[in-house]
Order: C-alpha cells, then structure tokens, then sequence
C-alpha cells in the first residue's frame, strides 16, 4: 500500500491520523477505497460529504433525477442554485469542492437489472440511500450476487434503520422475503420526512462505511440499527439467518436479477 502523502494530505487527514486505531495505514485504505452510492438523496448527501472528507479515493453516484426544490429541505448537497441540474453533478460538485483530491464518478442513470451487476463490480462498498423498495430488493440481491459488503440505510417520518449484509449473509431477504405489492409501503414523498433524521441516518451510514474500510470496531452485520427520533431511543436487534432465504440460504433460488421487483425502480 502506498503510505506516502503529501503535506496537504497530511493536514487535510490530520485528525484521522492522530487517531492511533486509523493512522497513516488507515489513510492510506481510505484513498485506496472504493464506494458506490446509490441516490444523492436525503441518505445519500451527507453520506457523500463526510465520504469524500474522509478521503475515500474513489466515490461514484448513481442518480437520474434532476434537483427540485422539495429537495432541499434534506438533501443537503445540493442548493438553490443548483434547481434542474442533474442530482449527481450537482452532488459530484458539492463533493469536488469539499474535498478535490478524491475522484468522483457520476453515473447518471436509472439502477437497474442491465445495469446493476457491471457497476456493482467495480467498487468495494455498495450503499444504498434509494427511496423504495424495488430498488431496495434489486440493490439487495446485486450487491449479494456481486460478492459485496452492502450498507443500507432507510428513514420515514421521525425514524430511521441501518444495517450491514456482508456477502456471507444474513442478507437484506432474510429480513425482508418479497417486495411488498407497489402502493403497500409508503415512501418519503407520500408520507413525509423530518429533515434531519435523513442527515443522522446517512452520517450512521457513513460511520459503517468508514469501519468497514478500516476494519473498526464491531461490525454492524447481522445487527439491525433502529432510531425513534420522537422517543429518541435507539436500539439494536440481532438478524438471524434465514435458512430458506431466496437469496442466501442453503438452495438459493436468485441466481441472477431476472425476478420482478415490482413497480418502479428508481433512486434518490
Ligand atoms: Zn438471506
């Protein structure tokens, strides 16, 4: 690995590296680290900011929605003057001007079974900040069927949920079997947000992500992170594996992203 940095790494990175469990080694996995995130969204915002702060070498977004101004009560990478511009460059912009030294690829484009697979492949870390379920059960099984590390984050209304699914399971079906039927689960878009609580969830996601590059700590992975803002409790429950998982039990019946994943895929 290479350990050499510049001055202005040095400073830029001081406070990581006089942390004695991240260190120039752990700077240096960060920079060499790769992460994709799916919707620059209300999740994916703030996940994206302290990603590329960090110094994680390379970050791609994946987005194909376009800045409008019920956005921006969360979403808070982008901004008033960045109304109809494409999420990912407005999001890529916010990132580059943050932090210059990281590469940010912008994918503008719509998740989807033709193209899930290839672009999963070409990062370390998938994460997902979509807004719906057949997005979330299509990142689910690619981010399995590609052998990655998925950190997943979820808000509605006042409340939040994280997880971890190594490639291993238990998986995001374990916890989940089937989609529910399109109109069943309400999104943010229906049901409403607290701004805030989009910004602790994708800053969560971004601690994960971050121990799970420097290999930090207790791994969220087979835990389930549940957040009440209004009771402001947190708490965690154990996920078991499920046996008869579709996805990652003992005879797996998803073997590629041919299934339906019922209604509209889309991100953000
Ligand atoms: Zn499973």
């Amino acid at each position: 690995m290479n350990l050499d940095f510049s001055e202005d790494e040095l400073h830029r990175y001081s406070r990581h590296i006089l942390l004695g469990e991240v260190g120039a080694i752990g700077q240096a996995r960060l920079r060499s680290a790769s992460v994709l995130i799916i919707g620059a969204g209300g999740l994916g915002s703030p996940l994206l900011l302290y990603l590329a702060a960090a110094g994680v070498g390379r970050i791609g977004v994946i987005d194909d929605d376009v800045v409008e101004l019920s956005n921006l009560q969360r979403q808070i990478a982008h901004s008033t003057a960045h109304l109809g511009m494409a999420k990912t460059a407005s999001a890529a912009a916010a990132a580059r001007a943050l932090n210059p030294l990281v590469r940010i690829d912008e994918h503008r484009a719509r998740l989807g079974p033709a193209n899930a697979l290839a672009l999963f492949a070409d990062y370390n870390i998938i994460c997902d900040g979509s807004d719906n379920f057949a997005t979330r059960f299509l990142v689910a099984d690619a981010a399995h069927l590609a052998n990655r590390t998925l950190v997943s984050a979820a808000v509605l209304r006042f409340e939040g949920q994280l997880a971890v699914f190594h490639p291993g399971g238990p998986c995001y079906r374990c916890l989940y079997p089937e989609s529910p039927p399109p109109g069943m689960a309400p999104s943010c878009s229906e049901a409403g947000v607290l701004g805030a609580v989009t910004g602790v969830m994708g800053t969560l996601q971004a601690t994960e992500v971050l121990k799970e590059i420097l290999g930090l700590g207790e791994s969220l992975a087979g835990r389930l992170l549940l957040w009440d803002a209004l009771a402001a409790q947190f708490r965690t429950i154990t996920l078991a594996r499920d046996p008869d998982c579709a996805l990652c039990g003992a005879t797996p019946r998803i073997h590629d992203l041919s299934g339906d994943y019922g209604g509209n895929i889309c991100a953000g």
